[in-house]
């Protein structure tokens, strides 16, 4: 494809992608021309919309009523390979283009000139009558040494209104300038030393980097057990790639745990990369989003949309712990950020890492058959071992009423309490109790809007709906029977086993570990740290302790419920249960020099395929069986499925509706798929709407999208019916 953005003269007839639904329309070009790819205000009836100069007109509509181009924003135009991109991956994603433009343009105040705005920065500092809001602001000024806000932004970060800070600035405590709106971001100096590397580490760095001389397309798997230095490999690709001169893109799955990541890049390249993600100010991502286009920031580490960003120039792109569901978005555009970097790069000659210790299995069968390279860390670095690995097998142990860690665990707890170790004990389950019955009628307390039962918080005192985040107060009475003091809460949760820790250990420091007791990202990554510093002595956890982090004291893993992830008609269960476990036990004895660490499964099946695997440290041999099951049922990644889902506040109106469908899908049948449904989806109501699904399954080299895109084209929604196509499914 052409490399070089067309420029189109004053008056031609140009198309240009709204982000309205109307999508590609026809303009005339402005005074002065207009590039490809340029952002660009558009009239659409009585308003003034965002829209991207698409290329050549192509409608017959009277060139003389063409309306021409409002405006051309201040933003570096996309280059044609990011154009590209954006129209595949909404072909691939069968996301209408509009959707596209606007996740590519999700920076804030867009149409705002990037010079020149009012700016707040401190100033004397004295203030007349001082005011507890007043001080807050003076607070957060003084905690961002340095940074400067808008007005609105510095209120919000208070939590006081804009007038306190309007205030502040009149009597001159703070000072109000002019200054850019948007800096380029420090250089990373790739020429810095890095670690000296062990022998793989080293071999695995060198084939990367040759890759990126290459300057060419290619996929990297790279595998190696937690602790094997990854990191420290793809960081050198990192190098290699600021040092050609392109941009490097660094995706993570918990991104408001990365200030560890962050403070290594500094210790790496002597400045902080842009950061991309939900928990960072208006200004910076503005900031950032700008950078990336004008090729001034060198290195970004995000969140999954962060592979939306209009880069100038991306020569790499890394997805670390590739195999983690959260790269999956499943809400409005439905996409894989892992597959989306695979596409990413194969357009714009970059480079793909994909590092995990436990692949996925998509990207398992990929390198098997060639299509990634694969390369491998076998030993962790310097001299710490893997933890040895135990089943519990519970059916054997004596086990108390209401209690959930076995004698067995439990000893083992006492022993590193003894030695002055830290012990995890992780369920993945979040609250108290995941069930709440009664005992006078046997009504299980159920959420009003979803398909789902309510879990006790006991820390919170209330019931919360993990589908929609309904709460409510725990009742007294039964809401079905009436009967007081009857509620029982049933099976464990986190909070329940924090209980249970606490009776049994009473001598014990511990923690608590799950998402929903932390208000804020900075308190989680406080309370991490101080974990890591030894200041626990025993760490109960949800999923949330499996990813990433490191705990030098921590010698002892014990998995409370090894078979929760076990049932399930899902035919990912296995998969995901191997790797959150083969994660979890990682976290044991991580540090060379320490203690070698033991990971211990509580389990009623222990010689269940996966535990088996888990304990043998078999992984290769687990994936080739994994994959040998999906091919022989013709499932991904051998063959392909693709998910609808129909929703609609009445449940007839919506089987009536999803029956319809299904009965016009001979576009599906003519390139060989299958359509299996409607059935009730998998969590059949949230929020109140009731939810169909049906399955499609193809062959691997149906052209499946187009059949999808043909089925759908002539159908009419009904008011109120939402439908969203979701390619690869992660559950099915
Ligand atoms: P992974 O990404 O595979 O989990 P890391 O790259 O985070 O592994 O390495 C694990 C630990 O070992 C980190 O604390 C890291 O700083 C250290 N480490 C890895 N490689 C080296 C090396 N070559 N020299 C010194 N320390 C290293
Ligand atoms: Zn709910």
């Amino acid at each position: 494809m052409n490399r070089v953005p067309a420029f189109f003269a004053p008056r031609d007839r140009i198309a240009v992608l709204t982000c309205e639904p109307v999508g590609v329309l026809d303009y005339l070009a402005p005074e002065g021309g207009v590039r490809q790819g340029q952002l660009v205000l558009v009239p659409l009836g009585p308003r003034r919309v965002l829209g991207l100069v698409w290329g050549e007109g192509t409608g017959d509509f009277d060139l003389a009523k063409l309306r021409p181009v409002a405006r051309i924003l201040d933003a570096e135009p996309f280059s044609p390979g990011f154009l590209d991109f954006l129209t595949r991956a909404a072909d691939y994603t069968l996301t209408p283009l509009p959707l596209m433009l606007r996740m590519a343009t999700r920076a804030p105040d867009i149409d705002q000139p990037p010079a020149a705005r009012r700016i707040v920065v401190p100033g004397s500092g004295e203030v007349s009558r001082q005011t507890e809001a007043r001080a807050r602001v003076l607070q957060v000024v003084a905690e961002h040494g340095g940074a400067s806000f808008a007005a609105s932004e510095l209120a919000q970060l208070a939590g006081v209104g804009t007038s306190v800070v309007k205030g502040l600035v009149a009597q001159g405590a703070l000072a109000e300038i002019e200054a850019p709106r948007d800096q380029p971001y420090p250089r990373l100096d790739p020429a810095l030393p890095g670690k000296p590397l062990a022998a793989d580490q080293q071999a695995a760095a060198d084939r990367l980097r040759g890759a990126i001389r290459g300057g060419s397309y290619g996929t990297t798997l790279l595998r190696g057990v937690t602790g094997s230095g990854k990191t420290e490999v793809y960081l050198e690709a990192v190098a290699e790639c600021l040092a050609q001169g392109r941009q490097a893109l660094v995706l993570l799955p918990e991104i408001a745990l990365s200030a560890e990541f962050l403070d290594r890049v500094e210790a790496r390249f002597g400045a902080r990369p842009g950061e991309w993600h939900s928990g960072i100010t208006r200004t910076e991502r503005r900031r950032l989003w700008h950078m990336a286009g004008r090729g001034e920031v060198g290195l970004v580490v995000g969140a999954r949309s962060a592979l939306f960003l209009p880069f100038r120039d991306l020569g790499l792109i890394v997805v670390d712990e590739e195999h983690d569901s959260s790269y999956k978005q499943e809400d409005v555009v439905y996409y894989s950020a892992r597959d989306m970097a695979v596409l990413r790069a194969s357009i714009g000659q970059a480079q793909v890492v994909l590092a995990s210790a436990t692949p996925s299995l998509e990207s398992w069968v990929n390198a098997a058959a060639g299509k990634y390279t694969r390369l491998d860390l076998r030993s962790r670095y310097g001299e710490a071992e893997l933890p040895q690995m135990a089943a519990i097998d519970l059916r054997a142990e004596a086990m108390e009423a209401g209690r959930w860690i076995s004698p067995t665990l439990a000893q083992a707890v006492t022993a590193r309490l003894q030695k002055g170790e830290q012990s995890l004990i992780f369920l993945n389950r979040r609250g108290f109790a995941p069930v709440t019955v009664c005992r006078a009628c046997g009504e299980q307390i159920g959420c009003h809007q979803c398909d789902a039962r309510m879990v006790e918080h006991r820390f919170q005192n209330r019931l919360v709906c993990h589908q929609c985040g309904e709460t409510r107060p725990i009742p007294q009475a039964c809401p079905s029977c009436g009967v007081e003091g009857k509620l029982a809460p049933i099976g464990p949760g986190v909070e329940r086993i924090a209980e249970e820790v606490a009776a049994r250990f009473p001598d014990a420091k511990a923690t608590v570990l799950s998402s929903d007791l932390f208000h804020s990202a900075r308190a989680l990554k406080e309370t991490i740290a101080q974990i890591a510093e030894g200041d626990t002595d025993i760490i109960i956890g949800t999923q949330i302790v499996a990813k990433g982090h490191n705990f030098p004291r921590l010698t002892l893993v014990g998995v409370v419920d090894a078979d929760l992830g076990l049932q399930g008609a899902d035919l990912r269960a296995a998969e995901r249960s191997f790797q959150l476990m083969r994660q979890v036990a990682g976290r044991a004895g991580r540090q060379s020099g320490a203690a070698p660490g033991v990971a211990l499964l509580q389990t009623h099946q222990p010689d269940h395929a996966v535990i088996r695997a888990i304990l043998s440290g078999q992984d290769e041999q687990f994936w080739d069986a994994e994959a040998a099951g999906r091919q022989a049922a013709g499932m991904p990644p051998f063959g392909r499925l693709a998910g609808i889902i129909l929703s609609h506040p009445d449940l007839g109106a919506v089987s009536d509706f999803a029956r319809h469908l299904a009965a016009q899908a001979m576009p599906l049948a003519e390139v060989g798929a299958e359509l299996w449904g409607p059935a009730p989806a998998p969590i059949a109501r949230v929020r109140g709407r009731h939810r169909m699904r049906m399955l499609i399954r193809a062959p691997r080299q149906a052209p499946l999208q187009s059949a999808i895109a043909d089925w759908l084209a002539p159908v009419k929604l009904p008011t109120n019916m939402r439908l969203s196509v979701d390619i690869d499914p992660q559950s099915f």
